[in-house]
This record gives C-alpha cells, sequence and structure tokens, in this order.
C-alpha cells in the first residue's frame, strides 16, 4: 500500500504536493471526493453497497439516477440508502459527472 501510493505521487511536482498537503490538513474532503469516485467507478454498482460498499448477494434498495443514462446504486441496508439520499446534494457532480462521462 505505501509503496504503492509513493509510486502513484512520482507524477506530483512539489507544488501540487503541496496543494494536497494542504487538502489532508484541512480535513481531506477533496481527496475524499476522488476515493469515492474511484471506488464508485471500481464496483460494479449493482453489486456493491454505494455507502459502505459492502459486497451484495441480493440488493434489497436500488436507486436508479440520471435522465438520458440510469446509474443504478444499490444499498446494503436502509441506513446506507438514508445516508445516500441525505447527501445526494454532495454527490450530485459525482454522478452528473459520469453521466457526461458515458455521453461521449
Ligand atoms: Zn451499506
Amino acid at each position: 500500500m505505501k509503496t504503492k501510493l509513493k509510486n502513484a505521487l512520482n507524477d506530483f511536482s512539489f507544488e501540487e504536493l503541496k496543494v494536497l498537503e494542504k487538502d489532508l490538513v484541512n480535513g481531506a474532503e477533496e481527496m475524499r471526493a476522488i476515493i469515492w469516485e474511484k471506488m464508485q467507478e471500481l464496483s460494479n454498482s449493482e453489486k456493491f453497497c454505494a455507502t459502505c460498499f459492502r459486497e451484495l448477494e441480493n440488493a434489497k434498495y436500488s436507486l436508479a439516477l440520471g435522465t438520458r443514462l440510469k446509474k443504478r446504486v444499490s444499498f446494503c441496508e436502509i441506513d446506507c440508502m438514508q445516508y445516500f439520499i441525505s447527501h445526494l446534494k454532495e454527490f450530485e457532480k459525482e454522478i452528473t459527472a459520469q453521466g457526461g462521462k458515458n455521453e461521449n
């Protein structure tokens, strides 16, 4: 993990590392958003809970998001679904960004 992270940071300039360090000091909001987006990309949303990323056998709760290209998100429990819905405005940018990518 440490080696992989070091390798990933190889492409960063000193200035970029300073920006990253500042984000980490300030609660890592940007970093968390990037990691969340990457986890969403890697996980097949129907197989993993969109909130806690627990693997799902049969999703009990699902939502279809987006207009033209529907993105389906599933949840392990109603608590995770409720958390997702209560933070939906924060996720909106990522959801629409992913939709935009697919439209190309
Ligand atoms: Zn969950």
